[in-house]
């Protein structure tokens, strides 16, 4: 049988929650078939983390971004600092920014003004961007709507938001990145997986968080990207390796030719 290549597209590897057990953590990843696992940066500190990891390890590459939760943090400084990481090799996106106004961990209006910078940022360096959006719906529409960068840059990880952002997201041809979510009994939105144009689909742990079924409540990781390839797969009517390759590929063409070195 061939050996899928799966990518996990969305992993906070950096997270402390690594910090005791990351290179077995990895070893795991290899030997459920994972090829590539994108690092995300969710703060100045957390980016510096992700790409010193993206550096030392093959296999593994970094997004550096602040998260909504931490849009307090940013300064023309923290920008600055950004801007430099991204001009490293290994470094493929510029995220995790975006909205989330369940938890509201940040002001409302940090987060736009944190979101927006880091939306320019992408599009005037032309990489992709990851965005998280939660609870947000109307300002995230209107802020993905003024998206100036490349059609096919912008990635909605862990998406489950509603119709304005998926419409929002399909005019500018954003890629939609699904997680252990579609594995939980209350998932309602198998649709989403099946509109999702095929060249648009990725998957993810979003790891240490939402760990999927049959590993629900647990610390996540990226070996259980699995698990969530094999849900898409079977929502998807197609085989694991298929889905696996498919949204190998997606990844390829979105993040560039780096996500294509194996762990
Ligand atoms: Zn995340």
């Amino acid at each position: 049988m061939l050996r899928p290549y799966l990518v996990d597209s969305h992993c906070h590897l950096g997270d402390a929650a690594f910090d005791p057990d990351r290179e077995v953590v990895l070893e795991r990843a290899r030997a459920a078939g994972v090829g590539h696992v994108v690092v995300i940066g969710e703060s100045l500190a957390g980016s510096e983390k992700a790409v010193g990891l993206a550096r030392s390890t093959r296999g593994l590459s970094a997004t550096v971004g602040v998260h909504p939760h931490d849009a307090s943090s940013w300064s023309a400084e923290v920008q600055t600092r950004l801007r430099e990481l991204l001009a490293a090799p290994e470094v493929v996106a510029v995220g995790e920014t975006g909205l989330d106004y369940h938890y509201d961990h940040s002001p409302r209006d940090a987060q736009r003004r944190a979101f927006e910078a880091q939306l320019g940022l992408a599009a005037e360096l032309g990489k992709p961007v990851v965005v998280h959006a939660r609870e947000a719906d109307a300002d995230m529409v209107a802020m993905l709507r003024g998206w100036g960068g490349e059609k096919g840059a912008v990635v909605l990880h862990s998406f489950s938001s509603g119709a304005d952002v998926w419409e929002a997201g399909m005019a500018i041809g954003a890629c939609f990145s699904f997680s252990g979510m579609i594995t939980f009994k209350n998932w309602k939105q198998t649709a989403r997986l099946t509109d999702c144009p095929s060249d648009r689909l990725l998957i993810e742990t979003d790891s240490p968080y939402l760990a999927p079924v049959p590993h629900r409540g647990k610390r996540n990781e990226p070996a259980f990207v699995r698990e969530v390839a094999a849900r898409a797969a079977v929502l998807c009517g197609e085989a694991l390796e298929v889905l696996a390759e498919r949204t190998a590929q997606n990844a390829r063409r979105c993040f560039g030719p780096r996500l294509g070195t194996a762990l």
